[in-house]
């Protein structure tokens, strides 16, 4: 252990703290004690405080005692009279940093330090703030906090690409990178490889945030780099990110801090890169980030920790940039990139696909604005479609990409024209069954590249290149090359051939669009005949238990995974694609109760998937045995005894529900792979099921609804009601619009007549 290292980290912890107390008694002093503070849309309070030291903080005054804690976790700054090899003390000044750290950050809510927080953030919203003392705060004086605390919703989003691997890990960048060049390269290359970039801090005064917007790199959630300051205090946001995601995902309890910690280390691949000069400070927050499990890589010269255990491999590695052995400076940050995966034993995969343009799931959400436009298809004023079928493995030609028609060249900047893409397969266990779980991947495939915008599907696709993408030369060939390397790469086990064929010609396009809708008609056919009771088997899905290990849901015809990403033909093709995968079949064997949904094959079934936490699970019930819920899903069904049904609240849903609750809470009522009877967490397409809470009277029995939800599924809602026999049924469920509490709930049931208030009681 170093006694650099150690002398620096609990120097910069000693200090640290003593500013956090300073901070908090002027605030109490101005403020008063019980002023509330939170960060905004989380229902963990101050995350790391509340996972490592149980203290649900709600007031300036409660966070007293905590600093009191974080103050006993330090130790006098080694001298050659103290002095102890061990890390236990720099550890320890570490946890007492980060817990200093996030009381610095929530006094600053208090002051409104923060600009207020929109759900796909992007930097145009940032605000410059002062601290309390009227000093500019963050390196450049301005943009001191772009994003702030990460919320709820959004972690939750991220949930499921974190566990199926999409997303392998983050990455908290601090300081500043050699130039700006450099930023661009170290972020792209993270980004190529869908590692989330949290990015913060600054060496004398500029911040690799600063290179970044100079270079004109989109940043935010959509494209998996989020701002969190040019300080590096705000670093703080990723460890609370870290400790939330044990809690909402691992069904740990706050408090449990040494098992929120290892939970960390083995399942959250993180780590620390430290860009440039690292001083007192960031040498303190490191030693918090290793306390997780982070190992730390520095681009400087410092001092090494070997393994001791605590991280899985090297604490602390020093790269010093100049000394890493690459041709030119852009190399060297490759290698960086590379050596900081390597330490973390971060598991990535990477599709090689074809193109001009950076590729990786870190693009799927950039956004191509109308005047950075080349050329687009679909939307308002073209056609564009996506259809892929399969066919005879002697009729594909594999890797064959033709464009019949003209390319864009002719077309105006910011012009538009129509398109048809058609991808053939083949394959031995390819069925027809898979086509549509295939083709729902296009959008993801082709919005992978920068540049490239791919909104919808079928033959309401939209897609824009962008006028950088189309000057790198980014051509219609290239959308047929990466599909095929993708699907290839991804779908290998069904797929053993793929062609694509991209239309333009208007003739053509009009041809194949016939095709096309006759199968969409198809296969909407099918979807509609394929119910619970006409299959012998349904499909479990384990994907979470990388996240909640005790979690599975079962995957009928009719009931999809609470995550909304998984259906019943999705699993059973993500099983022919990986037999000893996530997702296995559960025969059903014998009928149990065709009411309430159990059969022997799914009751078994939940005790092993489950190991043993769950013996029962009804499928069509939320009052008894109901499904277990990791931490994705979209929304939450609820009971209101008092309404004698139940509500149903969308993980976008900030605002406050009749139970006295926002999603945020009562999520954490909902997950962490336990049975709550009157609790279920739910895909949003369950809700339009036919088997949607029938054992408890169906879907009659919502009483309130996200209005979001109302809005988004207005047609699909409205059918249910048809089904239902009520057509006005929709308008008769109340929404946070006009229903906040129980009392307003049952006085608009009345006025509404809800059917709910004539059926038989739910208990
Ligand atoms: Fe997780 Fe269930 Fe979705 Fe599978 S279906 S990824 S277990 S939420
Ligand atoms: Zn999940």
């Amino acid at each position: 252990m170093s006694k650099y290292i150690a002398t620096r980290a609990i120097r910069g912890a000693n200090s640290l703290v003593t500013e956090a107390e300073l901070m908090l008694h002027r605030a109490i002093k101005d403020k008063g004690a019980d002023t509330l503070v939170k960060f905004p849309n989380t229902a963990y309070y101050l995350p790391l405080i509340y996972g490592m030291t149980g203290n649900a903080v709600e007031t300036l005054g409660q966070l007293e005692p905590v600093l009191q804690m974080a103050r006993s976790l330090l130790h006098p700054v080694p001298s050659e009279k103290h002095w102890t090899p061990y890390l236990g003390e720099t550890l320890d000044s570490g946890m007492a940093t980060l817990i200093a750290a996030e009381a610095i950050e929530a006094v600053r809510f208090v002051y409104h330090l923060q600009p207020e927080r929109k759900p796909g953030f992007h930097l145009a919203g940032g605000t410059a703030f002062t601290s309390p003392d009227g000093s500019k705060e963050g390196g450049n004086g301005a943009d001191g906090h772009l994003n702030g605390p990460i919320d709820d919703i959004q972690l939750r989003s991220w949930g499921i690409q974190l566990v199926d691997g999409r997303m392998p890990g983050f990455a908290a960048i601090v300081g500043c990178a050699k130039s700006n060049e450099v930023a661009v390269k170290i972020v792209r290359e993270l980004q190529k490889r869908n590692i989330l970039c949290f990015l913060s801090g600054n060496v004398n005064g500029r911040s690799i945030i600063d290179q970044l917007i100079e270079e004109g790199v989109e940043l935010g959630y959509d494209t998996y780099t989020v701002p969190f300051g040019t300080d590096t205090i705000s670093a703080i946001y990723a460890l609370g990110f870290a400790t939330r995601s044990a809690l909402t995902f691992g069904g740990l309890k706050a408090g449990q801090a040494r098992d929120i910690l290892l939970y960390n280390k083995d399942r959250v691949f993180a780590f620390v890169l430290a860009l440039g000069e690292v001083d007192d400070l960031k040498y303190a927050a490191a030693a918090g980030a290793i306390n997780f499990g982070f190992p730390v890589i520095a681009d400087t010269v410092i001092p090494e920790i070997l393994p001791t255990g605590v991280t899985k491999y090297e604490h602390v590695v020093s790269l010093p940039f100049n000394e890493i052995p690459g041709e030119d400076d852009l190399e060297r940050a490759e290698l960086l990139v590379q050596k900081c995966i390597e330490v973390r034993g971060v598991k990535v995969k990477v599709a090689d696909v074809p193109v001009p343009v950076p590729y990786g799931s870190a693009f799927e959400g950039e956004v191509v604005r109308k005047n950075d436009m080349r050329v687009e298809f679909g939307g308002k004023h073209s056609r564009c479609f996506e259809f892929l079928r399969m066919a005879p493995l002697e009729d594909v030609v594999d890797g064959r990409v033709q464009v019949v028609g003209s390319g864009f060249d002719s077309i105006p900047v910011q012009g538009h024209m129509d398109m048809g893409i058609v991808i053939e397969v083949a394959g031995r266990q390819m069925q027809e069954d898979f086509e549509p779980v295939l083709e729902r991947q296009v959008h993801y495939f082709i919005n992978g590249a920068s540049g490239i915008q791919h909104i919808g599907q079928r033959d309401i696709a939209w897609i824009r290149i962008s006028a950088g993408a189309a000057d790198k030369g980014f051509n219609l060939e290239h959308f047929g090359k990466i599909l095929h390397a993708r699907f290839k790469t991804d779908f290998g086990a069904i797929v053993d051939k793929v062609q694509v064929t991209i239309y333009t010609d208007p003739e053509k396009v009009q041809e194949w669009l016939t095709k096309a809708r006759a199968a969409y008609d198809r296969r909407n056919k099918r979807l509609a005949d394929l119910t619970d009771d006409r299959v012998e088997e349904f499909y479990s899905c384990t994907l979470c238990q990388s996240f909640a290990p005790n979690h599975v849901c079962v995957v009928s015809p009719e009931r999809l995974g609470l995550c909304g990403a998984y259906n019943w033909l999705d699993c059973k093709a993500s099983f022919n694609i990986n037999p000893t995968g996530p997702n296995q079949p559960i025969k059903l064997k014998k009928m149990i109760d065709s009411t309430k949904g159990y059969w022997q094959g799914t009751n078994e079934y939940a005790g092993v998937g489950s190991h043993g936490v769950v013996n029962e699970v009804s499928m069509y019930s939320i009052m008894e045995n109901p499904m277990t819920a990791c931490g994705c899903f979209e929304c939450i069904v609820m009971l209101i005894p008092e309404a004698n049904g139940v509500m149903v609240v969308s993980r976008e849903d900030t605002s406050m529900t009749p139970a006295g609750m926002t999603f945020s809470t009562l999520a954490g009522i909902a997950g962490g792979g336990l049975q709550t009877p009157g609790v279920m967490g739910v895909g949003k397409y369950y809700l339009i099921s036919p088997k949607f809470i029938s054992a408890d009277g169906g879907f009659k029995r919502v009483v309130w609804m996200s209005s979001v939800l109302k809005e988004t599924m207005a047609d699909e809602l409205q059918a249910v009601a048809m089904r239902e026999g009520d057509p006005d049924l929709i308008n008769k469920i109340a929404d946070e619009r006009n229903v906040t509490t129980v009392e307003e709930l049952l006085v608009w049931m009345e006025e509404h007549a809800h059917p709910s208030l004539v059926m038989e009681s739910m208990f």
